[in-house]
């Protein structure tokens, strides 16, 4: 990643099959893995969480 460290830019994984789904500012958001066709939920708060 090519971010500072206080951007909370981070990149989005299938947690199934670890396939990158997309990289920005989340909020809330609800995507289908067009691979594997998971669908899952992401937020910015736990995610923010996980990656530090
Ligand atoms: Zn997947």
């Amino acid at each position: 990643m090519n971010c500072n460290t206080d951007c909370t830019c981070i990149e989005i994984r299938c947690k199934r099959c670890k396939r990158l789904l997309m990289k920005g500012v989340v909020k809330n958001v609800e995507i289908k893995c067009p691979k594997c066709g998971y669908i899952q939920m992401f937020e910015e708060t736990k995610l923010i969480k996980n990656s530090r």
